[in-house]
């Protein structure tokens, strides 16, 4: 159970707060439409596109 070990070290070196478990808070590069945070630009992006973008949905 690998997954359930990250979550509960998250949740000891995080802020404490139920929402920001498993959110990384420590990135230089701040998502623009949520308070995530991301180690690079290229991260920052790619979440971006997938939680954000509202043509992601659409075929290209
Ligand atoms: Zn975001």
């Amino acid at each position: 159970m690998p997954e359930s070990m990250e979550i509960s070290d998250a949740a000891k070196s995080g802020d404490g707060s139920v929402n920001n478990v498993g959110i990384k808070m420590t990135g230089k590069f701040k998502c623009p439409d949520c308070s995530q945070k991301f180690d690079s630009v290229k991260a920052k992006e790619l979440h971006w596109k997938f939680i954000h973008d509202p043509t992601r949905h659409q075929e290209d």
